[in-house]
């Protein structure tokens, strides 16, 4: 394989070289795994505009896919390129995605500035993601202004996306008080901003009140160093009557630029470089452990534990010293 020939048409913005980029980086096999990572180090090293790297996140039915249609459409129409990938830990469940059908966001994906992928199906959570942020990487290098990141709110993918995105959005429907409870602390301290949606018809009055309970709730939670005043926000918006969008996105730019001025955009970026360095070789010792030599002293370890034949700290050490040889 030509990486450079690839780098070159990935940075020209050519599209069918990023989705075959983008299948290389979510492969497997070890002879694509080096083509990946030879490729990933050819397009950092070009200097290129920065994208503004987005997650969202939401239990199903919130109005997920509708809201990145209307919110993508509004910002492809404003000249802006916009890639939306997401990290589906369902489908590491199942093997099959729910954010994969291509019926939704039915306009946006015949939008010639938008650029659509479906969550891969792979085997574990941390390899969908890894592989959706060097997916991030390879569209910020295509050159497209906004990088949207979606996920379902269950388990850890928030962490996940949070970890590969310069802004955090979660979004919500209108709810009674006492379903505040529901969004778990974790996940409100991660959020940049809170999108209410389905404000509008009967919905829009309860919007309004779950707002004002979410902006309560934030203000009651630990200043974080990152955010301007005012930040972390709550908002309403309509993905269905397209209302609040444009607020919302000035709200967005106006926190990006003044995390680019603060340095904090920057210093974000690099905490995450260190956070995938540190998984990528815990998971890659993990598999280690899983293949060849290291496995079977694995299991014979681990039965003459089990025979009572040795303590579970003494394998332990013998396992380790195995593996620094
Ligand atoms: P997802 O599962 O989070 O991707 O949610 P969808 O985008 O598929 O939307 C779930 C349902 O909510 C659909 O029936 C949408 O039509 C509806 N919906 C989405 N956005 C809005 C909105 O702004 N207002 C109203 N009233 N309904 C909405």
């Amino acid at each position: 394989m030509d990486i450079a020939a690839m780098a070159e048409k990935i940075a020209a913005g050519d599209r069918r070289s990023l989705s075959r980029a983008i299948t290389l980086v979510e492969s497997g096999r070890a002879d694509h795994r080096a083509d990946a990572v030879a490729l990933l180090e050819t397009l950092a090293q070009r200097e290129g505009p920065e994208a503004l790297r987005i997650g969202l996140s939401g239990t199903p039915g919130v109005g997920k896919s509708t809201f990145i249609e209307s919110f993508g459409m509004m910002l492809t129409g404003m000249g802006l390129r916009v890639a939306v990938l997401a990290v589906d830990p369902s489908s590491a469940r199942s093997g099959g995605s729910i954010l994969g059908d291509k019926t939704r966001m039915e306009r946006l994906s015949r939008d010639p500035n938008a650029f659509i992928r479906p969550s891969p199906s792979q085997s574990q959570l941390g390899g969908v993601a890894r592989r959706s942020r060097e997916a991030v990487a390879l569209c910020e290098a295509a050159g497209f202004d906004v990088v949207l990141v979606e996920t379902v709110g269950v388990g850890q993918s928030e962490t996940m996306v949070a970890e590969m995105t310069d802004l955090f959005l979660l979004l919500l429907a209108p709810a009674g008080g006492d379903e505040l409870q529901g969004v778990k602390r974790g996940i409100m301290e991660m959020a940049d901003m809170i999108l209410i949606n389905k404000a509008d018809g009967e919905l829009k009055s309860t919007a309004t009140r779950t707002c004002a309970d979410y902006a309560g709730a934030l203000r009651l939670l630990r200043k974080r160093p990152q955010d301007p005043e005012g930040f972390p926000k709550a908002m309403t918006v309509s993905a269905v009557e397209e209302t609040g969008l444009q607020a919302a996105w000035d709200e967005m730019q106006a926190l990006a630029e003044w995390r680019r001025e603060t340095g904090h955009f920057a210093g974000r970026r690099a905490d995450q470089a260190r956070y995938w360095f540190g998984e990528d070789v815990r998971n890659g010792l993990l598999a280690q452990l899983a293949t060849g030599e290291a496995k079977a002293r694995m299991a014979q370890l681990a039965d003459a534990v089990a025979a009572g034949d040795m303590t579970a700290t003494a394998a332990a050490e013998d396992m380790l010293a195995a593996l620094r040889d």
